[in-house]
């Protein structure tokens, strides 16, 4: 535990890891069913307990600048990389320990902004959903709300926490809000704008999206004349080819009633077609202007092996995937940018000479292709949220040839730098495991090996490759070894692996 000496703090953690080892090695078997429910009843005590003790590590964290000796961004980045969270949970923790935190600020103990939710999570009462539920309740009341009225919203919320379920805790909380703003008059304009958000999900493996969101009246009133125009029945249908499509064409009265009289589609599935066709053919790059040296418009890229099979999929510059058929059919139909590279996946020479400093197009598009994505391990960024750098620096000599070129976004470039808590980029050598890729070596506080490494993020294939092949040598290794023990014709057993 380095230097912490006999510090109480230090003593509580390693009796904390006695007692887990202890716990972990004891059975529960000689336990009556009562005893073994309360055994565990007590244990998930515990452990809400412990998500307190690390609401408060959150806040030293900060208290100490952690992240800022690291050179990180930001408090959440650096518990994402010090402790291998995902983004999710470590924004999720330093939101908690924004409202829950007991702040130690020049030997003043500072209360926490919520503090009867600070204190039933202290006592192990509530748990980490329960805390999450009740964030977002107090979240949508509205900023002119009366402090008493608040303070009694908190006290509800929690005392119904501790012995109901997380689920109910959003009910509950929007039946408050009916109650304390039953008409909405409460509620201001920056009260919308702090609600206001729209995510787009995670792609998932049948290739679909959620989009959730709240908007504001603003968007929805730019949005619904869109939706009037474009969502009317018979308009912009994907299974009708009569269908008029675009805004630019003059709907033909009679032909847009044949289509509607055909029109099957339910109402969200032609708010769903209007928007795509709206984003298609009416957002037009001209006017977008560029995005990181590129016109604004979806990218696709996508094997020529793929491409000649019509199998596969193409992936955009956002990090999404689409099958061959519908890649084919957006770039057949509107201005998008359409690369197609060989089995090898590695982009061909595009080298512009030493006296360029800024990569080419067709830099960036073969760099989009090979990489997908910013190049440091384990960062999430698409293509789009990435531009060119050197590996070798440019005051340093380095040329601008593909060779030399590598995607990152501009958290991660950030990163680079000579001085403590730096990262450095090499281009991985043929005797490399990934030749042609670019290796990002981690300060100390995170790798003190030294050993650089690649971002398999957008490669989810080559883990995999590579943990089969792992197995496969292991297990080449083991009939080798039975091999030789049978030829020995041994009566003992052969020794067993560790
Ligand atoms: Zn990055």
């Amino acid at each position: 535990m380095g230097s912490g000496g006999e510090t109480a703090i230090v003593v509580a953690v390693l009796a904390l890891r006695a007692a887990a080892d202890a716990l972990l090695a004891a059975s529960p078997l000689p336990l009556s069913d009562d005893e073994f429910a309360a055994v565990m009843c007590e244990t998930e005590k515990v452990t809400r307990q412990l998500d307190a003790a690390k609401t408060g590590f959150v806040d030293e964290t900060r208290r100490r600048d952690l992240h800022g000796k690291a050179n990180v961004n930001s408090p959440a980045l650096y518990l994402e990389q010090s402790l291998r969270l995902s983004r999710a949970d470590a924004c999720r923790r330093v939101r908690v320990a924004d409202k829950l935190a007991v702040r130690r600020v020049a030997g003043q103990v500072l209360e926490p902004e919520l503090p009867v939710v600070a204190e039933a999570q202290r006592a192990g009462d509530i748990s980490a959903d329960h805390v999450t539920r009740i964030l977002q309740a107090m979240e949508r009341l509205p900023g002119s709300l009366d402090i008493d009225l608040r303070e009694a919203a908190e006290a509800h919320l929690t005392q119904y926490a501790s012995t109901g379920w997380p689920d109910d805790v959003r009910k509950l909380g929007e039946d408050i809000l009916r109650r304390v703003d039953p008409d909405g008059k409460l509620c201001g304009d920056t009260d919308r704008q702090r609600m206001r958000g729209l995510t787009v999900g995670t792609q998932r493996v049948d290739g679909m999206s959620a989009l959730i969101g709240e908007i504001t009246p603003e968007l929805r009133a730019v949005f619904e004349p869109v939706l009037a125009k474009l969502a009317r029945p018979g308009m912009c249908s994907p299974e009708d080819p009569e269908s008029p499509r675009t805004t630019a064409e003059s709907v033909d009265r009679e032909r847009l009633e044949a289509a509607a009289k055909r029109d099957t589609r339910t109402a969200a599935q032609r708010n769903h077609d209007a928007m795509l066709a709206f984003l298609r053919y009416e957002a037009d790059p001209a006017i977008l202007g560029t995005h990181r040296g590129l016109p604004v418009g979806t990218i696709l890229t996508m094997s020529l092996t793929d491409l000649e099979n019509r199998s596969g999929v193409a992936t955009t510059a956002t990090g999404g995937t689409l099958s061959i058929g519908e890649a084919i059919e957006l770039a057949a139909n509107s201005t998008q940018y359409l690369a197609v590279f060989d089995a090898a996946g590695m982009p061909l020479h595009l080298g512009r000479g030493s006296n360029r400093r800024l990569a080419s197009k067709a830099q960036r598009l073969a760099l989009i292709a090979a990489e997908k994505g910013c190049t440091r391990p384990n960062c999430t960024a698409p293509a789009t949220l990435a531009a060119v750098h050197h590996v070798t620096e440019w005051s340093k000599g380095g040329r601008t040839d593909i060779e030399n070129l590598t995607l990152a976004c501009d958290s991660c470039h950030a990163l680079v730098h000579d001085g403590p808590g730096g990262w450095k980029t090499v281009k991985l050598g043929a005797d490399s495991e990934f030749p042609g890729r670019t290796g990002w070596i981690a300060p100390p506080h995170m790798n003190p090996s030294g050993i650089p490494q690649v971002n398999h993020r957008h490669h989810p294939g080559e883990l995999m490759a590579a943990t089969v092949s792992r197995i496969q040598s292991r297990n080449e290794v083991e009939r080798q070894r039975l091999k030789e023990w049978l030829n020995r014709r041994r009566c003992t057993p052969p020794p067993t692996t560790e």
